[in-house]
Order: C-alpha cells, then structure tokens, then sequence
C-alpha cells in the first residue's frame, strides 16, 4: 500500500512553529504583519485571501486586508505597493493573482520590495533562489520541499521529474529540488514523450492544471509522486473517469455537485511508494508557508 504523505497534519506542524515563533518575536516587541491586497470580486480569491487572513489571526501575526475596486488602474495598485512597501509594520505584501486585464500584473509584482514579497515572485528572490541565496521562496514549492524532508523522503541523488514549469510552481519547485541535490529534469507542453521522462522519476511533481494527466503507464513504480493540481469536476462523466465506485467521493459527489481532483489520476497513485491525496495534500502547505515566510521576512529585515 502506497503510503499518503498527510498535508493537513504537516501543515499543523508547520503553523505550529510559527506561532512559537511569533511569540518569540513578541518577547522582542516585534509583531509580524501580512497585507493582503484583493482586487475586486472573484470568489475563489475570495476564499483564498480571507482564510489567509484568518491564519495570520490564528498565528498570532497582524493583516490587514485591502480590497481595491476591480476598476482600480495600474497606477493606483503601484501606489498602493509603494505605500506598503514604505510601513515598517508590514513585513509581508501578498497580492492576490489573477487580477484584472487592465493591471499590469508584472509591473506589480516587480514593485514589491524583495524584502517583503512573501509570494517569492519577484525576480530578485527568484534569482537569489536560483544562485541558492537566501531568498523568500514561493510557497507552494516551498511546502513540497517541507512534506518531503518532513516525511524523511531521500530527496540528494533522487532522480525528480517536475512536470509545469510555471513561474509559481513548476520552476521554482525544481530549482528547490535542485538546491536539494536531486538530478532534476523539467517538462512541459513541448516535451516528448513525456512518460518515457516521468517514468524516470523518483519523484514525480505534477503542476500542470489538467484533472488526472498523469496516468498508471507514466509512473515509475515505488516513486513518490506530488500532486499540485487543483481541479474540480462537477459533470458526471468526468467523475465516473476518476472515481468510479469510490464511496467516499460518491458522498462528497452527491452532497456538493463537485470534487477535487489533482493533476494525477487516481489509479496512478496505486502505484506509488508514497503520494499527497487532493484536496489534503499540497494544498494546505501553501497557506502555511505564507505564513512562514512572513514570519521569515519579518526577521530578516530587522537582521534577527
Ligand atoms: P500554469 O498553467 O501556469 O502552468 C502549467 C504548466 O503545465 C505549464 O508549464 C505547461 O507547459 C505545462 N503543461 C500544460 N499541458 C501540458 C502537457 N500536455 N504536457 C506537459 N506539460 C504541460 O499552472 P500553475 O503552475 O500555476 O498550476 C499548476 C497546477 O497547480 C494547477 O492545477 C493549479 O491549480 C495548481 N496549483 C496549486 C496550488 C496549491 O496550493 N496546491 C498553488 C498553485 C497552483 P508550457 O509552459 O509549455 O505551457
């Protein structure tokens, strides 16, 4: 039986520390503060930026949420940056993606202080994370890294197979991996023969947005496979594909009209010596790491 590498009790543990932490800092009249700027009304955003919110609560860190009408112009969000940017009691700055097609995402994202982007998106911390700097790692990679090691996964010498390679998951997952000491092949839309790679993988990590793309014939039995695809199914047929005769998402089926699957079928995981579940697995990470580098960012500004 594959083992299932838990990211609800890994998170926990993670969330855990930074609240030990945060009340370290308290001790030293230090609070770390989190601004999270969301941008007009998209409900999935929504969901995201307030339970990050209520983390930072539950931690103990300071937010503040800032809520700009989806008018708001490139100008004003630049304004807006450069106003966070220059308060000492903001040590995090997290801009909620995607925003609206008349912002200027990139400018945006540039105009973060490095210091305080504890997305990691800014080129600065993507090159001090390439140069294996000490730099704020984007989070959802960074939570791979942690389920990994936490789970005493061998990650130096391990053959890995990232497939996406995304400016948010895919490519800063496998420079971390890289910084790990694994042998590290990336993929995407153009490789060919894709299985021929990712059945070379120890570890598979699959960032790719396509529900279940991963299939049994493209795993290397025994390998440890991440899963960091979030996709929901709501049509039956789709279902009936992944999770036919499973009564647990039966249950989740019928009571909410949708479930979660990853970017890797469900028979595939049969195959693995250890993979995270969707939902249960990455997903949880992200948030905990949000959390981390806050409290990371907080510290290193003030040279603590
Ligand atoms: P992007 O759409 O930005 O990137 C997808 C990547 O997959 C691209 O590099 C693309 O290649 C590659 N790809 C697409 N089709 C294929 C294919 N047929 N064969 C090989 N590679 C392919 O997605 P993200 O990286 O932002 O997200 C990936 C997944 O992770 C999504 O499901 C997203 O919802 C999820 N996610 C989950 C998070 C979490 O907290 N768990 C956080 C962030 C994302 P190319 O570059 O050539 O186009």
């Amino acid at each position: 039986m594959p083992r299932i590498l838990d990211g609800v009790a890994i998170a926990a543990a993670i969330k855990q520390e930074v609240a030990e932490e945060v009340r370290a800092l308290a001790a030293q009249g230090v609070r770390p503060g989190l601004a999270a700027v969301l941008v007009g009304n998209v409900p999935a955003s929504e969901i995201y930026v307030r339970s990050k919110v209520q983390t930072c609560a539950d931690l103990g860190l300071y937010s503040e949420l800032i809520t700009p009408a989806a008018t708001v112009s490139t100008e004003e969000m630049l304004a807006l940056v450069a106003g966070l940017n220059a308060r000492d009691e903001i040590d995090g700055i997290l801009i909620q993606l995607p925003l609206p097609a008349q912002v200027d995402t990139k400018a945006l994202l540039d105009a973060v202080a490095p210091t305080k982007d504890v997305d990691g998106f800014h080129p600065i911390n993507a090159g001090r994370l390439q140069a294996g700097r000490p730099a704020l790692a984007p989070c959802t990679p960074a939570g791979i890294i942690e389920i990994l090691k936490r789970s005493e996964i061998p990650i130096s010498g391990r053959h890995a197979v990232v497939v996406g390679r995304s400016d948010i998951v895919g490519k800063p997952a496998a420079m971390l991996l890289l910084n790990q000491n694994a042998t590290v092949t990336i993929c995407h839309s153009k490789t060919r023969d894709l299985g021929a790679i990712t059945r070379q993988a120890d570890i598979l990590v699959a960032a790719i947005g396509r529900a279940g793309f991963i299939t049994p014939e493209m795993v290397q039995p025994g390998a440890t496979i991440i899963d960091v695809g979030i996709n929901r199914i709501t049509e039956r047929s789709e279902f009936d594909l992944f999770f036919a005769g499973d009564p647990k998402r039966e249950a989740t089926f019928a009571r909410r009209g949708s479930t979660l699957v990853g970017d890797v079928h469900p028979k595939a995981f049969e195959l693995a010596g250890a993979y995270t579940p969707v939902p249960g697995g990455v997903g949880p990470l992200t948030i905990a790491m949000l959390m981390a580098n806050t409290v990371r960012a907080a510290k290193m500004r003030r040279g603590l």
